[in-house]
């Protein structure tokens, strides 16, 4: 029963031990893995415990972070991570948002997207404001059905035409407020300083070791 007056829930505490990443994206696995491996966190690839990937049919970052966490935990036995992270565009009522991906259409292509995003930016009228912000939401859950999820944030300005090839994605297009390159230019330790995703962990590891 909750209400007012009701102590807050404690954050539940990350043990050491076998942490499943729910995610078939090798370089998301080996990132988590230099982030949480001083924590004493064995990670394990949802694809190595051949875990299905469920559709993402959350309306919000968080839902969906939440519902592939939940499902990778229940399958494993095993506490398990996931992250979902999209491009929120200001004139765009923060659209791509969680359908970021899905932009760039079956082939993956981000040249594409970031055309998508410039072209409906400009339709939205002469002098559009051209603020946007990129959300990684982190979901952690234990077998019991229990979840902790944290979300991280970076704010900026899209740019046009597109610039560097050191990222990925909408990088490209995106100049961090406080900077003048974009994620695209940015050396790779740079940008991971300041981005949503490490954002979000840097609230995971405070809260949960
Ligand atoms: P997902 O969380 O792996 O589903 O990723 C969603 C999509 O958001 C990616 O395919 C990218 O298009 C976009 N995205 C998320 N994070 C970044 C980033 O750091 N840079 C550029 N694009 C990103």
């Amino acid at each position: 029963m909750s209400g007012e007056g009701d102590a807050p829930q404690a954050i539940r505490k990350l043990r050491p031990g076998k942490l499943v990443i729910a995610s078939h994206n090798a370089g998301k696995v080996r990132e988590i893995e230099a982030l949480l491996g001083p924590y004493g966190v064995q990670p394990v690839s949802a694809k190595a415990l051949d875990l299905p990937e469920p559709e993402e049919t959350g309306t919000t970052f968080v839902a969906n972070a939440e519902l592939k966490a939940l499902q990778a935990a229940d399958l494993s036995g095993l506490p398990a991570l996931a992250d979902d992270s999209g491009l929120c565009v200001e004139a765009l009522g923060g659209e791509p948002g969680i359908f970021s991906a899905r932009w760039a259409g079956p082939d993956r292509d981000f040249r594409v997207a970031m055309e998508l995003v410039e072209r409906n930016i400009a339709a939205t009228g002469p002098h559009p404001p051209r603020d946007a912000h990129f959300v990684c939401a982190l979901a952690l859950a234990w077998p019991d059905g229990h979840v902790e999820w944290f979300e991280g944030r970076v704010d900026g300005t899209l740019v046009w035409p597109p610039r560097g090839d050191k990222g990925f994605g909408y990088d490209p297009m995106f100049v961090p407020n406080g900077h003048e390159q974009t994620f695209g230019e940015m050396d790779p330790d740079a940008k991971h300083a300041i981005s949503h995703r490490a954002d979000a962990f840097r609230q995971l590891v405070a809260a949960v070791f």
